[in-house]
């Protein structure tokens, strides 16, 4: 069933992610600039309700169930699309998950059936959890990527506490900066359960295991040395060069055939993207996502943005990192660009940056925080980090719901300090 037909022609936007929300920014205002709005309307979509705020999902995975149940979790991390959107007249939002794309057609089908055409669309579906097919490892490892994801670990982590007597082992797989910053903040999670909910001494045993010669690739190696600093300081034994190769209930097999027995194992050891890309007939790269020009374009007027996007940096012959500056500069330029082309004006090429901003935070009120132009670590750096949550929402909400969210968070991400 065709729906939304408005006699207006659809900007569809898919994914209401930090590149998806970004794009619906700029091309909003954009469209209004040029006096498009009585002839195009934008529509978001996504399979959710909310926004993950990914940069703190490794908090929620560590706070006690004692001090924030579920619905406070949810309420910290998930910015309601309705909120952002109470700011945004005219723009249409459904919220269904996208099955396939037409894009010779030009028509999105839904999980449900329904469909919707449009004449410009904008891909920011983002990525999943990638299991490599590592046998065992969708069964007994636990992801890090979905709100629910979090929940779950922190839940399983307390049950385990509550009904061992002896210290747990938790293997967290997977030394990228999610792996980083979850098992340093496991470790305060464990001993201020063992400390305050249950009588003993923390004694639990994290072990960050990396696949490669070294956690944070990507990252220069003043921060690796930084962040392993911290990381050894907490506690935690960093394994690299440790692949594995099979997952049981009770332990991991190495590539090595060395054994590891853990009560848990988190896996934060890859993503891939969206799976609904398969069904979207588009030219895909080895990774799986979409081959787009240097306008950003899989095909005239399709655009692919995000972790999604395998944009190559003509400069490096690689493909960007997956992270949230990289989507929303993306955002902006792909916006820009379908504006342009209704205008019949000239397209702007997407250039990548030499560095991008990102935050590590390492367990606690303590981060290192890169603004290019400036770089903070320990607490002033937690303290930049709680900034740049706060600028983010003040960009997409109203100055009240930003504040009352970023209030939420700020108190939940400290609960186990
Ligand atoms: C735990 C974690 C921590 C992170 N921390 C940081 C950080 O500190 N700093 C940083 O820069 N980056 C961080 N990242 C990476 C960052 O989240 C991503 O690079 C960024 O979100 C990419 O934006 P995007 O718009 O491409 O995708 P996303 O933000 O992931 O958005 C994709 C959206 O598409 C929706 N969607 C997916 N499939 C469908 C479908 N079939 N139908 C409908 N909707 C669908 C999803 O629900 C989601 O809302 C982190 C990622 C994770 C998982």
């Amino acid at each position: 069933m065709e729906i939304l037909e408005s006699g207006k022609r659809n900007i569809v936007i898919l994914g209401a992610g930090f590149g998806g929300i970004t794009a619906l920014l700029h091309a909003r205002r954009r469209l209004r600039r040029a006096g498009l709005s009585e002839t195009y309307q934008i529509i978001l979509v996504n399979s959710t309700w909310w926004q993950l705020y990914t940069p703190a999902l490794y908090e929620i995975a560590a706070i006690p169930r004692g001090e924030a149940n579920a619905i406070a979790l949810k309420s910290a991390i998930c910015i309601p699309i309705d909120a952002i959107l109470r700011r945004l007249p005219g723009v249409k939002f459904i919220g269904e998950t996208v099955a396939a794309l037409d894009p010779e057609r030009h028509t999105i089908t839904f999980r449900n059936g329904d469909l919707v055409n449009f004449e410009y669309c904008i891909i920011a579906l983002g990525v999943e959890t990638n299991y490599f097919g590592i046998p065992g490892l969708a069964e007994y490892g636990f992801p890090l990527k979905t709100f629910e994801d979090a929940v779950q670990i922190r839940n399983r982590i307390e049950a385990l506490m509550r009904g061992t007597t002896g210290p747990l082992r938790i293997v967290v797989a997977g030394g990228g900066a999610t792996g980083v910053e979850f098992a340093a903040e496991l470790v305060n999670y464990l001993c201020f359960l063992k400390d305050r909910k249950i009588a003993g001494k923390c004694q639990e045993e994290v072990i960050l295991l990396e696949g490669g010669p070294e956690i944070l690739s990507g990252f220069s190696p003043r921060v690796v040395r930084w962040a392993m600093r911290r990381l050894v300081a907490l506690g935690i034994r960093i394994r690299a060069n440790m692949r594995i190769k099979s997952v049981s209930a009770a332990a991991l097999t190495l590539v090595s055939s060395e054994e590891l027995a853990c009560e848990l194992l988190v896996w934060a050891g890859g993503v891939k993207p969206a799976a609904a890309l398969e069904q979207f007939g588009l030219e895909r790269d080895a990774k799986g996502r979409i081959a787009v020009n240097d306008h950003l374009e899989a095909r005239p007027r399709i655009y692919a943005i995000g972790d999604c996007a395998g944009y190559i940096n003509p400069a490096t012959g690689k493909a960007l990192p997956w992270n949230v500056p990289v989507a929303e500069s993306q955002a902006r330029v792909a916006a820009r660009n379908i504006i342009a082309d209704i205008r019949s004006q000239p397209k702007r090429v997407f250039r990548a940056m030499a560095n991008y901003p990102f935050i590590l935070a390492v367990g606690g009120k303590y981060a290192l925080t890169d603004l290019v132009i400036i770089r903070l670590s320990g607490l002033l750096g937690w303290l930049a980090k709680q900034a740049v949550e706060l600028r983010y929402l003040l960009s997409i909400l109203g100055p009240k719901d930003a504040f009352t969210l970023w209030m939420r968070t700020l108190r939940v991400e400290t609960l186990n300090d």
